[in-house]
């Protein structure tokens, strides 16, 4: 009888950079960030750093926000702000969502200014304020419209925030709290023609005033994200809270490209074919056969599936450039592990040629834009949503 042995589990991560990579540049975060800055001249970038830098890698992306001038950071979750912090990161950061149970008290004991929009937020941070014996810096969010976090100031017959800042008042006069800023959120920030944008805008400014005639000090004013930030200079105030455009990507991709603002995509995702072959015309391509080739022609494998994020959505339309050459989309549907492009009759190449799945339109790649119409979805979903499994790899200053 043989005896056999399980192989040791692998200690360390895999590395699947042989087979794709996600290139970070660190300089395109930086500068974009400096392009942010000159933008809304006179008032404060806070670059929001949440989901993982929208799939760039928190630390580095927060360090390279900094870097580029970043005053503040903006992160959603309290857990987020806490990864941070431990991780070094000691500028001013926000957190915006944080459920009863969380952690206030551990956000606060690191100097991270957390959200008010409700009174068991307040209750919460005047617990932990009270017991650490330290002032908590608050923002007060005001829901301006957008009916996710905030309070209304009109809420079927009467007014959260109202309520919420009468409460507020003699906490921040008695010491236990204090009132960094105020925000909102905007509905419509791409559209910036529509009426809910000057809406929003006259309710916040309203609910300032109506928390000044309670003696609160609303501190730094901020409601503009990167659609805002791009196309609403009134929307400035003291700071602005761009996410997406820190990143290169265009929130508003009818209105302009990413170049347009003095933006630069900064990932790439490339990958490698690992297999090259001919295969005769009228040849059905991937699960369920929705491809065939018209005529005899070359495919090839690129390596990366949905459960990396490629969209399944995308399957015959997604995008693919290999060696500089044309976009071609998808042969077929998007697999677990795998996608196929039809590379053309003529193709010279071999495996281990570098396709680009998304990279800078600039340059003449295919674009993360390109890959959400693709997939019937935006941007912002096509790099948030990349798997652990997509290794990312840096490139610029602090990448070492
Ligand atoms: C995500 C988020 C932002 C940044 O939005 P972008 O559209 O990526 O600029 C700003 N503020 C809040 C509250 C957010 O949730």
């Amino acid at each position: 009888m043989t005896s056999h042995t399980l192989p040791a589990r692998e200690a360390t991560t895999p590395d699947y950079a042989s087979s794709f990579a996600v290139e970070v540049d660190l300089d395109a975060v930086a500068g974009n960030v400096a392009a942010l800055r000159d933008r809304v001249a006179g008032a404060d970038v806070m670059a929001v750093v949440k989901a993982d830098a929208y799939g760039h890698g928190l630390i580095p992306a927060a360090r390279a926000a900094l870097r580029g001038g970043a005053a503040a950071l903006g992160v959603a979750q309290l857990g987020e702000a806490v990864a941070a912090r431990d991780a070094g990161i000691d500028a001013p950061m926000l957190t915006w969502l944080y459920s009863p149970g969380a952690d206030v008290a551990g956000a606060l004991s690191r100097g991270i200014e957390v959200t008010v929009s409700s009174q068991w937020q307040l209750d919460s941070v005047v617990d932990a304020a009270r017991e650490s014996g330290a002032t908590a810096p608050i923002h007060l969010k005001v829901d301006t419209g957008l009916a996710r976090g905030g309070a209304l100031l009109d809420d079927a017959g009467s007014s959260a925030w109202h309520d919420l800042v009468a409460a507020v008042a003699p906490l921040a006069a008695e010491g236990v709290i204090r009132v960094e800023g105020m925000w909102q959120h905007f509905v419509y920030a791409d559209a910036p023609e529509h009426p809910t944008v000057r809406g929003q805008q006259k309710t916040f400014h309203e609910a300032v005033r109506i928390a000044e005639r309670t003696g609160i000090h609303p501190g730094r004013l901020h409601i503009a994200n990167s659609a805002a930030t791009l196309t609403n200079p009134s929307a400035y105030l003291d700071m602005v809270r761009p996410g997406l455009a820190v990143y290169g990507l265009s929130p508003v991709p009818d209105l302009g490209r990413p170049e347009d603002y003095g933006l630069r995509e900064a990932m790439r995702l490339t990958a490698r074919l690992s297999l090259v072959k001919r295969v005769k015309a009228g040849q059905g391509v991937s699960y369920g056969h929705t491809w065939h080739a018209d005529r005899d022609t070359v495919i090839g494998l690129v390596p990366m599936g949905y459960a990396d994020g490629i969209p399944r959505s995308a399957g015959n339309l997604g995008p693919i450039q290999v060696a500089g050459g044309p976009h071609t989309p998808l042969a077929g549907r998007v697999c677990m592990d795998q996608i196929m492009v039809d590379l053309g009759p003529d193709f010279a190449g071999s495996a281990g040629d570098e396709v680009v799945i998304f990279g800078r339109g600039g340059d003449g790649e295919p674009t993360a834009q390109d890959w959400a119409e693709a997939a019937g979805t935006i941007n912002y979903e096509i790099v948030t949503r990349l798997a652990p499994r997509a290794t990312r790899r840096y490139v610029g200053e602090g990448s070492a």
